[in-house]
Parts: structure tokens; C-alpha cells; sequence
């Protein structure tokens, strides 16, 4: 008989945490949202600061256990997910170990990943694809904040993992690093094709990758608007339908959350 799989990767249901305040007022992150996403989509996730992403990250993650709801990946708990190791993150500053090669911060992941019985591609194929094959035998201090950052791509691309959390990645990057990486990604998470859940400020990096944008309302998080984004990669910011989109949701966030 064939396997019954959750229609979901991502089923979060009524989910709410609001964080003890340590002598301050309570800080409520989430009341009661509810969050699916299904296997394989690229949802970017839009809000204003403090409204709760980060918090749905950390709850997928297993790092948070929120007060009420329930939340599924896959059809089992972040727990269990995360014990499998089929997750990857990815923040604003990439966490690499100094002491390391650029190669060996890429090896040593797959060291973490025992589970993973045949890693995608081996770590010289990972780095050739960011483009860093040639700086292999550097250390990661020597690196530019975006080459930084393309390391840390390259880690998540040769473990081949199910899901990319992603907290801003490119957020501490100038625009045109940034522009670049976005493009880059666009291409290579093609082929891999994992769930990805994506914060970002930057509507026109979300239109350029997103299957979806959702928009978290001011804290506490809930969701707002759900804007599916229909245009076949790779996509062209030149174009005017993409133009007319990033226009059109900028208004939309705007007068929603007065979004600067
Ligand atoms: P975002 O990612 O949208 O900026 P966060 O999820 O980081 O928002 O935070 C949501 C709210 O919870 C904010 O008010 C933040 O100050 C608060 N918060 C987050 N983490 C903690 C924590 N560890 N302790 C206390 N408050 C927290």
C-alpha cells in the first residue's frame, strides 16, 4: 500500500507564544496563526520588525515550544524532524568556524548530517557552484560578507536537506552583493527544489523567488495577506509584470502595516 504522506510540509495550527518579559510586560510574538505550506513551495515571509518571523523560524526549528497549537513538519514534531536532521538555516550572519578552511566548513556539515546516507553533491561541487572553488583553501576572515554568505549557501546545497529555514540572509549585504546571491539562489534552489521559509524585508527579492508571499501583520504576528506569485523562473526584475507586482505589493504593505 502507499505510504500516506501529509498533505503539508509545514502545518501550523493556532499556534501562539508570547515570551515572559523578565520584570517587563510580556511580549506576545504570536496569537493564534495559522501557517501551511506544502512540500517544495518558497514562501517569503513579510512583516515589520518584532511582529513574530523569527519566532516561526525558532518554533520549526525546535528551538521554541509555543504555548498553544500544535505544529507539524512532514507530518511529525519539530522535534523529531530536526532529530533527523533534514533542516538547514541560514541567518543575517553566517555562523562558520574561523579555524576552518572554506572547504572544511563545508565537509564538517556533512559531519552533522550522519544520517545523510549520500550527501547531493561533495563539498568542491557546492563551492564551484557559489563560485568559490578557487578560494577552497581559504579561511573564512579572509572573505567578503557576500562570499561569506555564498559559503554558507554552499553548506545548505551539498546537504540537500528537506527544509531552508532562512532569517534574512542577505539583510547585512549592499544591494548589489545581495542582488547578485538572490539571483543566484533563484537558480540553484531550482534543481533541489526543498521547502523554504524566507525572511526578508525586500519585496522585490521576495517576488523574485517566492511561490508565495505571506504578510504577518504588527505584533503579535498573524497572518494578513496571502499573495501567490505565478511567474515562471528564472524570473526577470526588468519585466513589466514583475514591476507591476513589487508596485502593487509595496502599496498593499503600505497602507497594511505602514511598512517602511
Ligand atoms: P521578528 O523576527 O518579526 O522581528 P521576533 O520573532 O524576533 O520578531 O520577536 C517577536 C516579539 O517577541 C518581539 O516583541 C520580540 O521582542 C519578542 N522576543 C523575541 N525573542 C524573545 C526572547 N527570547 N525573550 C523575550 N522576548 C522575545
Amino acid at each position: 500500500m502507499p505510504k500516506m504522506t501529509d498533505p503539508y510540509m509545514i502545518d501550523m495550527q493556532h499556534v501562539s507564544h508570547t515570551f515572559n518579559g523578565n520584570g517587563q510586560p510580556p511580549r506576545h510574538a504570536l496569537q493564534g496563526i495559522n501557517l501551511s505550506v506544502s512540500n517544495g513551495e518558497f514562501i517569503a515571509l513579510i512583516g515589520p520588525s518584532g511582529c513574530g518571523k523569527s519566532t516561526v523560524l525558532r518554533i520549526l526549528a525546535n528551538l521554541i515550544q509555543p504555548q498553544t497549537g500544535s505544529v507539524q513538519i512532514d507530518g511529525i514534531s519539530p522535534k523529531e524532524f530536526t532529530a533527523q536532521r533534514r533542516l538547514g538555516w541560514m541567518a543575517q550572519q553566517p555562523a562558520l568556524l574561523p579555524w576552518l578552511t572554506v572547504k572544511q566548513n563545508v565537509a564538517l556539515a556533512h559531519r552533522f548530517h550522519p544520517l545523510q546516507a549520500a550527501p547531493q553533491m561533495s563539498p568542491d561541487e557546492a563551492l564551484e557552484i557559489v563560485g568559490l572553488i578557487d578560494a577552497a583553501d581559504a579561511y573564512p576572515e579572509s572573505l567578503s560578507g557576500g562570499m561569506q554568505q555564498r559559503l554558507s549557501l554552499a553548506r545548505l546545497l551539498s546537504l540537500d536537506v528537506d527544509l531552508w529555514l532562512m532569517d534574512e540572509p542577505f539583510a547585512a549585504l549592499d544591494e548589489l552583493t545581495r542582488s547578485a546571491l538572490a539571483q543566484e539562489l533563484s537558480l540553484r534552489w531550482q534543481p533541489l527544489h526543498p521547502t523554504v521559509l524566507w525572511i526578508t524585508h525586500n519585496i522585490q527579492e521576495a517576488v523574485l523567488l517566492a511561490d508565495r508571499i505571506l504578510i504577518l501583520s504588527p505584533s503579535p504576528g498573524n497572518l494578513i495577506a496571502d499573495i501567490p506569485v505565478d511567474f515562471s523562473h528564472p524570473r526577470d526584475p526588468d519585466q513589466p509584470e514583475f514591476y507591476a507586482l513589487v508596485s502593487k505589493l509595496r502599496q498593499q504593505l503600505v497602507g497594511k502595516i505602514q511598512y517602511t
